[in-house]
C-alpha cells in the first residue's frame, strides 16, 4: 500500500475484501504487516473514493468543488485535444508532476515522449538531498537503493529518521539486531518510534546535524581512528588536488595526459598519488605504490598539490566538538565518546567473511572484511536548506569508518552502485524542446558539469520549477514545491496545462498553503488574458477527494492499489535486497470501483491518442492494448530485451534481467508471490563499487553503463567545476552575476556547515524554537486520514512541547496555543512531552484537514481540532532583493524543517477550534456519503 511495498495477501468473500495479511514468503516483510496495511480494507471502501471523471461546472470557481460528472470519452477528448495543441506548438507548456507514486519510469517516459521537460515526482519536496548527497559521494543512497546491514552490524546509528521510516523491513531488522546484542543509538530531536527503543537517544536541534557529523569526522581524525587502507584504495582521498590558485584547473585533480584509455571509459584513473616509497607523483593505484594521505607537495613543474584527504583535514580542523556542541546542543563529551565508540568498533570489531573476490585493479582478495558500524538517515537530515552538505558529511563519515558496501555497514541494493554521478543527463539547451518531438535528454538526470545545466545562453532556467538552473544546479528530483508559485507568476514562463497526480498540492504537500490556494484560483486582471486563470488548465488525478481535487478543472478518478496492475521496477524504485536485485508486481484483486481507471491506463491511452512514438507502431496504430500489455512488451530500446520487469523474460520465461518479451510474464510473477529475486553469487555481494566481477555483470545486464571502479568522492570534483565556472575559469556555461557567490559558497567540494538559510534571516530572540513534523506510524501521508479504522488512532494532532519549555510559557496539557512564525500563525492544542528536545516543537503531518475534504464531516476533528504546520512555512525566501525557493541551494530540496517559531497560550475567550479554517468542501459527485454509525465488517457483509 505505501512506499515500503511489503507483500500482502488480500482475502475476499463474495467479491468483497474481508481481511489483509502479510505475505510470509515475501522477501521484504516476511509476513509482517503494519496498521496501515491491515486497514487497507477501509481505504478500499472509503467514502472519499472518487468514482467518476468530473469537470468543473461552468461559472464555478476553483476551490468550490462544483463539478459535473462526465464520461471517460469526454475526459480523454478534452485532454487529448488540449495536449495535442500544446505539443505541436510548445510542449513545455504541459507540466506533469506526481506525488509518491511508484510508476516514475512510466510517467517519466510519457513526459519525455511528449517532449516536455516539466516533469518530476515528489522527490524535491521529500528527500532529494539524501539521494543526491549520497549518490554524488558513494554512488548509492539509503532506502530503496541501500541501507544498514543490521544482520552483521554491532553498532547502529540512526539519525534524522521518522518514527517508522522503511516500516516493516526496518522493524524486523532492528528487532533482530537488538536481540543479538547490537547497540542502537538514535540521534533525533524527537524520541518516538524507533528512537523510543534505542539504547541511547541523543537529542539534537533540527538543522544542526551537519555540525555534529563534521565534529565526529574531526574527532575520528584527531583520534586516528579512520580506516586508512580503505581510504587509500577505494576513495579519492589520496589523489592530488591542484592548489595553484592561478590555474584554470585550481581545485581539480591533477591528471596524467599520457594515460591512454579506451573510448567509453567513465573514470579513466589518470589521477596522481604522492608515493611514499619514491617520494614522487605516480599514477593512482600504481602497483606497489603507497600514497601519502597527508602533506603538501610540488609536482615536477612546481605546481603545488595536496592529497584531497589533507584538504578534508584542513577543513574539519575548525569543527571541534565544543564548536558543534554550541550549535547542535549535543554535549562535546558525547560527541567525543560517540566518535571514539564508532572508531573503535570499526577498527576492533572487524568482520571477516571467507568470500574470495577480485577488485577493479585485478587484485585478488581471499576474504571480504567489514567494519560493523551501520547508519540510517533520512528526511530529518535532508529537509533543510543545508541538507546536501550535511549528507555529504554523513557519507564522508561512513567512508572514514570504512563501512561502504561491506558487511555490517552500509550495503547497496541493485541497480546501485552507479557511476558518480549516474549517466542520465537532463537536456542542456532550449533546443531540446521542439514541437511534436520527444525531449532531447531525460527530464531528470545527473549533471556532472556546468555544461549539463538546462539553461539558455543567458543562464536563465528552462524548467518551470527551475531545476538544473544556476539556482538549483543538482536538482535531480525537480522542485515540485515551486511549480504552482512559478506557474502562477509566469517565472520563468507561463504554462498552459498542469497535471498533478496523487499529490495534495493545495494542502499538506505545499508550503505557504493559503497563498498557494489563492494562486490556484487567481486570474489575470488585465491584458489579452484578462479574466482567465493564471494557470489555465488544471487536471488532478487521484483516488480520493483530497483538498487538491477541489481546485481541478478536470478530475480523473484513479484506482486503489487493490484494483490495478503495478510494477516496482528496476528501471525505477525496485525492492532489491542487499544480496541481489528484486522487483515485484501488484495484481488486482478487485475490479475498478465505479468508473475509476488506473493512471497508467490513462497515460497509455493518451500516449496512443497523441501518437507519442513509444506508444504507437510505425503506421501510427496503437502499440499496447493496455498497461499489462505495455509492461510485457515495452523495451527501453527496440530489441534490447530490457523492460520494466526483470524476471521471467524470454519467450518461455527462461531468462532474467534481459530477454525477449514473455507473454506469460504476469502469470509467472503471480505464481511466485508477485516478486522476482536474483541472488548474486557471494563474490558479487560486497565491495560492489570496486568489485570487478560484479561491475562487469551489472554492465552486461545493463544495470550500469560502465564497469570502471566507482571511487568514493571524499572530495567532489563535480562541485568544484561549478565553482570554477562561477570564477570564470571554465569554458562553457557560467552563472549570471547575481548567482556567482551562491554557487561559489554552496557548491563546495568538501562538506561544510552553514546555518539553514531561513534561520539566518530570522530573529532568533523572537522565534526561539524550531518546528518540525513527521508522519505517524499509523498513517501514510494524507492518504490514510480518511481511513475509518486509522482515524480511531489519530483523528487530530497535537503540538508536542518539551515540558520545561511549556512551563516557561504557562502552557499545560490540552491548552489551546498559538504557534507563530514570521510567515503565519496556527492555533492548535498543546501536549507536553519529555520526548522532544527543549528547543523544538513538533506534530504529525497531514492529519489536519480542510473542512469537508476527504469526504469527512465538515465538523470532523481533523478540521476542527487538527492543524497543519505548513501554514507557517514559506515557499520563498527573500535573498539579495530577489525571491528564491525555500530550498537547498544545491539540490532544490524543500527546507520544510527550517522554520523558526514562537508559542503562546491562546486567550481564554478564543474559539476552541484550530486556525486557519476554510469554507467546507462539499462532497464530490460520485463519492458516497460518510456513514453514520459504526462502519464495520460482519461475516462478509458490510454494515
Ligand atoms: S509498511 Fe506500507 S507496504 Fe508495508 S504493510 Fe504497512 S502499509 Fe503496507
Amino acid at each position: 500500500m505505501c512506499a515500503c511495498r511489503c507483500g500482502i495477501r488480500v482475502h475476499l468473500r463474495d467479491g468483497e475484501v474481508r481481511y489483509i495479511d502479510g505475505n510470509p514468503d515475501h522477501p521484504l516483510n516476511k509476513g509482517v504487516i503494519c496498521a496501515k496495511g491491515s486497514s487497507g480494507i477501509m481505504k478500499q471502501y472509503s467514502p472519499a473514493r472518487l468514482t467518476k471523471p468530473l469537470l468543473r461546472r461552468q461559472g464555478a470557481e476553483r476551490g468550490e468543488a462544483q463539478f459535473e460528472e462526465i464520461g471517460w470519452d469526454r475526459a480523454f477528448s478534452i485532454l487529448a485535444e488540449r495536449l495535442a495543441k500544446i505539443r505541436s506548438t510548445d510542449p513545455k507548456k504541459f507540466a506533469l508532476f506526481t506525488g509518491r507514486d511508484q510508476m516514475q519510469a512510466l510517467t517519466g517516459l510519457f513526459a519525455k515522449q511528449f517532449g516536455t521537460p516539466n516533469y518530476a515526482a515528489h522527490g524535491g519536496f521529500c528527500s532529494v538531498n539524501m539521494a543526491a548527497g549520497m549518490i554524488y559521494t558513494i554512488g548509492g543512497s539509503f532506502w530503496e537503493f541501500g541501507g544498514p546491514d543490521l544482520d552483521r552490524a554491532k553498532l547502529f546509528v540512526m539519525i534524522g529518521t521518522a518514527e517508522d521510516h522503511h516500516s516493516n523491513p526496518l522493524k524486523i531488522a532492528i528487532s533482530k539486531f537488538k536481540r543479538s546484542g547490537g547497540r542502537f543509538v538514535s540521534i533525533n530531536p524527537v524520541r518516538t518510534g524507533y528512537s523510543a527503543i534505542a539504547d541511547e537517544w541523543v537529542p539534537i536541534r533540527p538543522g544542526t546535524d551537519g555540525a555534529l557529523l563534521l565534529a565526529l569526522i574531526h574527532e575520528l581524525i584527531v583520534q586516528g581512528l579512520y580506516d586508512r587502507e580503505f581510504l587509500v584504495r577505494y576513495t579519492n582521498a589520496g589523489q592530488l588536488v591542484n592548489l595553484d590558485e592561478a590555474s584554470d584547473d585550481f581545485g581539480l585533480f591533477m591528471r596524467d595526459p599520457e594515460v591512454e584509455y579506451e573510448p567509453g571509459c567513465f573514470d579513466p584513473q589518470d589521477q596522481y598519488w604522492w608515493d611514499r616509497h619514491t617520494n614522487g607523483a605516480v599514477r593512482t593505484h600504481s602497483e606497489g605504490a603507497d600514497p601519502f594521505l597527508l602533506g603538501r607537495f610540488a609536482m615536477p613543474d612546481g605546481k603545488p598539490v595536496a592529497p584531497s584527504f589533507q584538504l578534508l583535514v584542513d577543513r574539519v580542523a575548525q569543527y571541534t566538538p565544543e564548536w558543534a556542541a554550541a550549535i547542535s546542543g549535543v554535549p562535546a563529551e558525547t560527541i567525543r565518546r560517540l566518535a571514539h565508540e564508532m572508531g573503535i568498533m570499526a577498527r576492533d570489531g572487524k568482520i571477516e567473511l571467507p568470500i574470495a573476490w577480485t577488485d577493479s585493479w585485478g587484485k585478488e582478495h581471499d576474504t571480504v572484511t567489514g567494519n560493523p558500524v551501520a547508519f540510517h538517515a533520512m528526511r530529518g537530515l535532508a529537509a533543510h536548506s543545508n541538507g546536501f552538505q550535511t549528507i555529504r558529511a554523513l557519507a564522508v563519515l561512513m567512508t572514514l569508518l570504512g563501512t561502504i558496501d561491506r558487511p555490517g555497514g552500509f550495503r547497496h541494493k541493485a541497480p546501485f552502485p552507479r557511476p558518480i554521478p549516474p549517466c542520465a543527463k537532463p537536456p542542456n539547451s532550449p533546443q531540446a524542446v521542439q514541437p511534436d518531438s520527444p525531449l532531447a535528454g531525460m527530464a531528470l538526470g545527473w549533471p556532472a558539469d556546468p555544461n549539463d545545466l538546462f539553461v539558455d545562453e543567458d543562464g536563465r532556467p528552462q524548467r518551470i520549477d527551475k531545476a538544473f538552473s544556476w539556482e538549483y544546479p543538482l536538482a535531480v528530483h525537480g522542485l515540485m514545491h515551486n511549480v504552482i508559485t512559478n506557474a502562477w507568476r509566469g517565472d520563468p514562463y507561463r504554462i498552459d496545462t498542469l497535471l498533478i497526480f496523487m499529490a495534495n498540492m493545495s494542502w499538506n504537500s505545499t508550503m505557504n498553503t493559503m497563498e498557494v490556494r489563492r494562486m490556484l484560483n487567481d486570474r489575470h486582471t488585465e491584458g489579452e488574458q484578462c479574466g482567465e486563470y493564471k494557470i489555465p488548465f488544471l487536471v488532478v488525478c487521484d483516488a480520493f477527494a483530497s483538498e487538491m481535487t477541489a481546485f481541478a478543472d478536470l478530475v480523473l478518478p484513479d484506482t486503489t492499489y487493490l484494483e490495478r496492475h503495478d510494477v516496482m521496477s528496476l528501471l525505477d524504485r525496485p525492492i532489491s535486497e542487499f544480496d541481489g536485485p528484486v522487483d515485484s508486481v501488484r495484481i488486482p484483486v478487485l475490479p475498478p470501483s465505479g468508473e475509476c481507471k488506473p493512471f497508467q491506463e490513462v497515460l497509455i491511452e493518451l500516449g496512443s491518442r497523441l501518437k507519442l512514438p513509444a506508444f504507437v507502431n510505425k503506421d501510427g496504430s496503437r502499440k499496447f492494448r493496455d498497461y499489462p500489455d505495455f509492461i510485457i512488451n515495452y523495451e527501453t530500446e527496440p530489441g534490447s530485451g530490457i523492460g520494466f520487469l526483470a524476471g521471467w523474460r524470454g519467450k518461455g520465461g527462461e531468462r532474467f534481467m534481459h530477454g525477449e518479451p514473455n507473454p506469460n510474464q504476469w502469470e509467472m510473477y503471480a505464481r511466485n508471490g508477485c516478486f522476482f529475486k536474483h541472488e548474486l553469487p557471494r563474490s558479487y555481494q560486497y565491495m560492489r563499487n570496486w568489485n570487478k566481477g560484479y561491475l562487469h555483470w551489472a554492465q552486461r545486464t545493463r544495470l550500469i553503463r560502465y564497469a570502471d571502479p566507482i571511487l568514493i568522492h571524499v572530495y567532489s570534483e563535480v562541485l568544484q567545476k561549478f565553482r570554477l565556472a562561477a570564477q570564470g575559469k571554465r569554458p562553457g556555461k557560467r552563472p549570471p552575476e547575481h548567482l556567482k557567490s551562491r554557487i561559489q559558497t554552496y557548491l563546495d567540494p568538501l562538506p561544510f556547515y552553514y546555518e539553514p538559510l531561513e534561520s539566518g534571516m530570522t530573529d532568533r530572540q523572537k522565534y526561539p524554537l524550531a518546528a518540525v513534523t513527521q508522519r505517524p506510524m499509523a498513517m501514510y501521508h494524507s492518504w490514510d486520514s480518511q481511513n475509518a479504522w486509522l482515524r480511531q488512532i489519530h483523528a487530530h494532532n497535537h503540538l508536542y512541547i518539551n515540558a520545561l519549555t511549556a512551563r516557561s510559557q504557562g502552557i499545560a496539557d490540552g491548552d489551546w496555543v498559538w504557534i507563530e512564525s514570521q510567515w503565519g500563525k496556527v492555533r492548535c492544542i498543546a501536549l507536553t512531552s519529555e520526548a522532544v528536545e527543549p528547543g523544538t516543537v513538533w506534530t504529525w503531518n497531514a492529519i489536519g484537514k480542510a473542512a469537508g475534504a476527504w469526504n469527512l464531516a465538515p465538523d470532523a476533528n481533523e478540521s476542527r481540532k487538527g492543524f497543519l504546520l505548513n501554514h507557517l512555512i514559506t515557499d520563498e525566501l527573500p535573498v539579495g532583493g530577489e525571491r528564491v525557493s525555500n530550498s537547498d541551494p544545491v539540490t532544490g530540496q524543500a527546507g520544510w524543517y527550517d522554520v523558526r517559531v514562537r508559542i503562546y497560550k491562546a486567550d481564554a475567550s478564543e474559539a476552541h477550534e484550530s486556525f486557519p479554517q476554510v469554507a467546507p468542501m462539499p462532497a464530490l459527485p460520485g463519492t458516497k456519503p460518510e456513514r453514520s454509525g459504526v462502519l464495520a465488517y460482519f461475516a462478509g457483509k458490510r454494515k
